[in-house]
């Protein structure tokens, strides 16, 4: 398989000049990503997601096939191995990958955006040689760890410690709910080196895995991304080099809210991605199913539940691809990557919530994937910031513009 950046035409920067009102707005790059990616999503991943979900089995094979596309490292640096690909198509990638397995795109999130992210934007020359060039292509996945047992959506909180101690930080305390914990080889960890300072003593430490003074808790049981693991990671006088340190000490908690400020783009982009296999499950379904001798999209009732759901799947999808313009475009994102993935993960979660309803009892059971899509738009609107706090930061920024 080739990599998308010999694959695909160089983007020109032509999403400068052009707004998004649909696919067919976008360069022909993007919609030549948007098919490799769906044409790879229906050989690969549809039909072994109902399996990997119900058997909780990391999808070694498929991410590294992925990694081989350029889609575990979609907007970083060709010099770097990545793709070299832009903000946009990381969100048209990470929706199609997530139509067809919303395990494999959480796992490609958390690499893409949650791990590389940071990585590349902070890190130095000799980090980015050893934690971004071996991560690129699928044989490896990172992970990021701010969450703990005791606060996550109030992350600044954080009470695991890096103690400076001679060339060494001296790690301890529990990160919990961390994606890829298992499978991961690198970690990024957010630690207080200095307690006094509170949000601003949090520090960003690159921490490779196995190592000494790490032990993993158990895999969470999980409603739904049942494909990828979440556990614990357990720091007990774990010692890492003081070179591993990313940014400057006290960066971290501004490291970590730039982060998830980028990787929400990426959520929301996942929860499109669910959202719009449920609208196709419906249709395909509705079309076929007789009640009172015609097809249900006859009646008028089925029709209004999928103008409705074909309406608020279109109006996540350009809030999310007008956030990835505006970061793409250097132009502030903050607020509207919030609002996109508010408005794509309650559209994840009530367009697979309607098209269970249309499949009726087939909707309930394993055999269709209306009750996995389900159980997956749950927890779109949960991590990285749950709803409540999009619109925290939502709020706190119109009251900014317009005060
Ligand atoms: C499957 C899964 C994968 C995850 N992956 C990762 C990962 O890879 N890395 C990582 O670091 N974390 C990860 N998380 C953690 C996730 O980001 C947190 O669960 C999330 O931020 C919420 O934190 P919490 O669970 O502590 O809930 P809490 O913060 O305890 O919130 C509980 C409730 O209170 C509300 N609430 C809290 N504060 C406020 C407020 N100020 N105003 C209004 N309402 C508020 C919340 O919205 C929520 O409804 C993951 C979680 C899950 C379930």
């Amino acid at each position: 398989m080739a990599f998308l950046n010999r694959l695909l035409p160089k983007i020109a920067t032509p999403l400068k000049s052009r707004g998004i009102a649909s696919l067919a707005a976008l360069p022909e790059t993007h919609q030549l990503l948007q098919k490799t990616c769906r044409d790879f999503a229906e050989a690969e991943l549809k039909p072994i997601a109902s399996k990997i979900d119900r058997e909780h089995l990391y999808p070694k094979e498929q991410i590294k096939k992925m990694g081989e596309l350029g889609l575990m490292a979609v907007a970083i640096p060709e010099e770097l191995g990545g793709a070299g690909l832009d903000y946009v198509a990381y969100a048209i990638a990470m929706e199609e990958i997530s139509r067809g397995c919303a395990s494999c795109g959480v796992i490609m999130s958390v690499n893409n955006s949650l791990y590389l992210g940071p990585l590349h934007q902070f890190g130095n020359k000799e980090q980015k040689e050893k934690f971004i060039r071996p991560f690129i292509d699928g044989s490896r996945v990172g992970c990021f760890a701010l969450s703990e047992p005791g606060n996550g959506s109030d992350a600044g909180a954080a009470s695991t410690t890096a103690v400076l101690v001679g060339n060494s930080y001296m790690l301890n305390g529990t990160k919990s709910w961390i994606t890829n914990g298992y499978e991961s080889e690198a970690s990024i960890v957010f630690a207080t080196t200095d307690k006094a300072l509170k949000h601003k003593g949090i520090s960003a430490i690159i921490v490779p895995k196995p190592i000494d003074g790490l032990d993993l808790g158990k895999k969470e049981d999980k409603l739904g991304i049942r494909a990828s693991s979440t556990c614990s990671l357990i720091f007990e006088d774990c010692k890492v080099p003081k070179e591993n340190l990313l940014g400057e000490t006290g960066l971290g908690f501004k490291i970590a809210m730039m982060t998830l400020d980028a990787g929400r783009i990426g959520i929301a982009s996942q929860a499109l991605g669910i959202a719009q296999a449920s609208l196709e499950v419906a249709v395909e379904y509705a079309n076929k199913r007789l009640a009172f001798g015609k097809p249900l999209t006859k009646l008028q009732t089925i029709q209004n539940k999928l103008a409705n759901m074909a309406t608020r799947l279109e109006a996540a999808r350009l809030l999310t691809w007008r956030a990835a313009w505006l970061k793409d475009n250097k132009k502030p994102y903050v607020k509207e990557a919030a609002m996109a993935k508010l408005a794509a993960s309650e559209a994840a979660t009530y367009l697979s919530h309607q098209c269970i309803q249309i499949l009726g009892g087939m909707g309930y059971v394993s055999e269709m994937p209306a009750e996995r899509f389900y159980r997956d738009a749950r927890i779109t609107e949960i991590y990285e910031g749950t709803s409540e706090i999009q619109k925290l930061v939502i709020a706190g920024n119109i009251l900014k513009e317009m005060s």
